[in-house]
């Protein structure tokens, strides 16, 4: 394995779920708590208005990354 390794589509699908309906992100795959880093608009380019969300696994560190509009309670 490498470090770089992805969820699945269906895991990521099932995290985004879980973190828009404002549950704790926890990894499909090992079951911890997932590390939360916001990554605020502008040095990406996104604009103010939009933001994404890192959901990084501690434990298998496969990491995810959201769009999630601003104002979506998390
Ligand atoms: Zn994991």
């Amino acid at each position: 394995m490498t470090e770089t390794a992805r969820y699945t589509v269906d895991e990521e699908k099932a995290l985004k779920a879980a973190v828009l309906a404002g549950e704790p992100a926890t990894c499909p795959r090992c079951e911890v708590r997932m590390t939360h880093r916001p990554i605020g608009g502008g040095s990406f380019g996104l604009g103010y208005h939009r933001q994404r969300e890192w959901l990084l696994c501690p434990s298998c560190r496969r990491s995810a990354i959201f769009d999630v509009k601003r104002g979506t309670r998390l």
